[in-house]
């Protein structure tokens, strides 16, 4: 049996960013990731400002090879039907999510044990057992005073603690291709495509050369149905020559934030990242995985030391980062409100009147869907 102050489950954003909180505070802690370190995730890897500013102030500048080329995002093209484009400034920076999560994990100075699967929990009045198992079917067993769930979008952990909560979820499957190829898509964009018909959110961008496309679509559809749509739709446009598959990621992902279904946890496990609920209307979830993980980080410290019952402190704590993802999902905070980080604002105003009617019908009949 392994003992420590804190158990982080997931060493992604919302885990290393934790794990860096408690780490400078001096408690003894341990990160358990089922994968092997560096892994890969299905993620655009888009940095936007929030982020950015995050990362450099608690780990440092992110490391010229965690960045893709080209390194900055200046807009997203959203691409409507019709043939109409428009662009919405972003100040972002191009990651690679392996590179970035596996710089993260080193720079948290947490122990971190990767190909440990964290298979169940039993929480007490004064501590947590995590049950893992190792990729070799080693058993381990963990002892904590607090365990942080970042264990990413379909949480196991809080399918454990709200069954009824996951019951409410409506479930989304994002698949993402890579592939090698030479195409005419402007780099330095994100493109985004809004035809509920190919997909909910069919995106594609240049990246190291590589064309990255994904679609999100309901669960019981089919995925590889909807990518080919999508690049039946895409490839004519863009003039793809020799398409190579290099890669192919899945994952699940919910829109909890339009229906308020977050869950923080209990008493001495606090749910962070997109475990929790927090992601916004673009599918951005670094920011927020990020200041909830640092959240969660403090929490675990100021109740260990200063008896403070960690589930309430963090439930209140973390009230502001849910009201600012909920606020994405309203559309005249979108669109009339500067300092989100897509900024809407601007863009209309780089349209005539128009223009502005016909963008902002088609971007509200599209968060429609979403929310339905
Ligand atoms: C297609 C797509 C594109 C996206 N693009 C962007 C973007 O451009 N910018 C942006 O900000 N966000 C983007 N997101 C969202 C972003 O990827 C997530 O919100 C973010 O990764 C959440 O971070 P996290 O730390 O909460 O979880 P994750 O990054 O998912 O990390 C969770 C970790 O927990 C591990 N884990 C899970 N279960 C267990 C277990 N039982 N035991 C041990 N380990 C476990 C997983 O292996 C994983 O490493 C995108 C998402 C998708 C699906």
């Amino acid at each position: 049996m392994i003992e420590c102050d804190v158990a982080i489950v997931g060493a992604g954003p919302a885990g290393c960013a934790a794990a860096r909180e408690c780490t400078r505070r001096g408690l003894k802690t341990i990160i358990l990731e089922k994968k092997r370190i560096p892994r890969h995730k299905a993620c655009s890897g888009i940095l936007v400002p929030d982020s950015i500013n995050t990362l450099s102030e608690h780990f440092g500048n992110v490391p010229q090879d965690v960045l893709a080329v080209p390194p900055h995002v200046n807009a997203m093209r959203m691409h409507f039907p019709g043939g109409h484009a428009w662009d919405i400034p972003i100040h972002g920076l191009m990651i690679w999510r392996d590179r970035l999560d596996a710089w993260l994990c080193k720079a948290s100075h947490a122990e971190v044990l990767d190909e440990t699967k964290m298979k169940s929990f039993a929480e007490s009045t004064d501590g947590v057992d995590l049950f893992c198992v190792k990729s070799n079917g080693e058993r381990l067993r963990v002892r904590s005073q607090i365990v942080i769930a970042a264990d990413g979008g379909s949480s196991s952990m809080v399918k454990q603690i709200d069954p009824p909560l996951t019951a409410r979820l409506t479930w989304y499957v994002a698949l993402q291709e890579t592939y090698a190829c030479r195409c005419h898509l402007e780099p330095g964009f994100f493109h985004f495509f809004a035809f509920p018909k190919i997909s909910l959110y069919p995106s594609a961008y240049v990246k190291d050369d590589l064309l990255v496309m994904e679609v999100v679509i309901k669960l019981k559809d089919k995925a590889t149905l909807a990518m080919t749509r999508f690049k039946e739709h895409l490839w004519k446009q863009i003039g793809i020559e020799q398409a190579r598959l290099i890669r192919r990621l899945g994952c699940r992902v919910t829109y909890a934030a339009p229906r308020g279904l977050f869950s923080f946890g209990t008493e001495r496990i606090l749910v962070s990242g997109e475990a929790s609920g927090l992601l916004n209307l673009f599918g951005e979830g670094i920011s927020s995985a990020l200041a909830s993980g640092r959240i969660a980080g403090r929490v675990s410290f100021n109740s260990i030391h200063q008896g403070m019952s960690p589930g309430r402190l963090y439930r209140q704590e973390i009230e502001a980062e849910k009201r600012k993802t909920i606020s994405t999902f309203n559309y005249k905070t979108l669109l009339f409100r500067e300092g989100s980080a897509f900024n809407f604002k601007k863009g209309l105003q780089a349209l005539d009147w128009k223009e502005r009617v016909i963008f902002s019908r088609n971007l509200l009949k599209w968060l429609l869907t979403l929310k339905g």
